[in-house]
């Protein structure tokens, strides 16, 4: 049987939005995000929420409230340039950075974005130490594909691309199913005030949203459900699938139909075929 990896519901795109800083330009883009059903990350420091900045930061006590239904990750406490500080420094950035949002939202926060986009290799190493699951960098390569590597995540573009809308219509239009694809853009909220252009985040949020093709995902959503994916134990002859994970995971069977290898089941992807 020829058994393809799925997004759910059988989807082969997923799109995802990842801002910066927790600015209170954030309050606006929600909203934008909210009315057209896109989901984003929002990677914050928690070091700097109440410091007196231009633009403000959001108030601690706005997160857990604003951000719901979306991701909250960390950025680092204090957003250093972490590359040129010592490492036991960057670790407590995270940790503390960690603490603090874990507290307002009492959950794990596992996603980062490098603040100015600063990394090396032993801080990636320190990072999966310190339970973050992915990083994003800085530079976009629009080839629309999956992180090979989650903590050197890069995204497909900034909203100030000026292709953004012709990526927007590629995506839309890319059709071809033997391939999961994903669009992934970054930015800074107060952008669209500093550049009076808010109007270009409206109208690609209305372009992407409400298509039935694409899966609308946090960051964490698509790390934690291709790692599941990956924990699918199938049986030699690729019959039957036990998902040893919480939740399901969809697989597309001989290119007729779907199955969702629903968590903690053993399913039998033949019989599924046959109903
Ligand atoms: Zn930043």
């Amino acid at each position: 049987m020829k058994i393809y990896t799925c997004f759910p519901e059988g989807k082969a795109k997923a799109l995802t939005m990842s801002y910066d800083d927790g600015k209170i330009q954030d309050e606006r883009l929600v909203g934008i995000f909210n009315k057209y059903g896109i989901k984003g990350t929002f990677n914050i420091n928690y070091g700097l929420m109440e410091k007196e900045q231009t633009p403000p930061r959001l108030s601690r006590s706005r997160i857990a409230e604003l951000y719901k239904g979306h991701e909250v990750a960390t950025h680092t406490m204090t957003h250093p340039t972490i590359e040129r500080c010592p490492l036991t420094g960057v670790a407590e950035e995270i940790l503390e950075d960690r603490k603090g949002l874990e507290g307002l939202l009492g959950a794990p926060v596992r996603g980062h974005a490098y603040p100015n986009g600063s990394y090396s290799e032993e801080i990636k190493q320190l990072f999966r130490q310190l339970g973050v699951a992915y990083a994003r960098v800085v530079p976009s390569v629009a080839d629309y594909e999956l992180p090979k590597d989650p903590l050197e995540w890069h995204p497909t573009c900034h909203h100030n691309d000026p292709e953004l809308m012709k990526k927007a219509q590629f995506f839309a239009d890319f059709g071809k199913k033997q391939y999961l694809k994903l669009m992934y853009v970054w930015g800074h909220s107060y952008e669209f005030d500093n550049n009076n252009n808010w109007e270009v985040i409206e109208k690609f949020c209305e372009f992407m949203g409400g298509r039935e093709d694409i899966w609308y995902a946090t960051n964490i959503e698509i790390i934690d459900y291709m790692d599941a994916a990956k924990r699918l134990q199938f049986t030699a002859d690729n019959t039957k699938v036990f998902n040893p994970s919480f939740q399901s995971v969809w697989l597309e069977v001989d290119d007729k139909y779907y199955v969702e290898a629903k968590g903690g089941c053993l399913t039998d992807l033949k019989k599924c075929g046959e109903q």
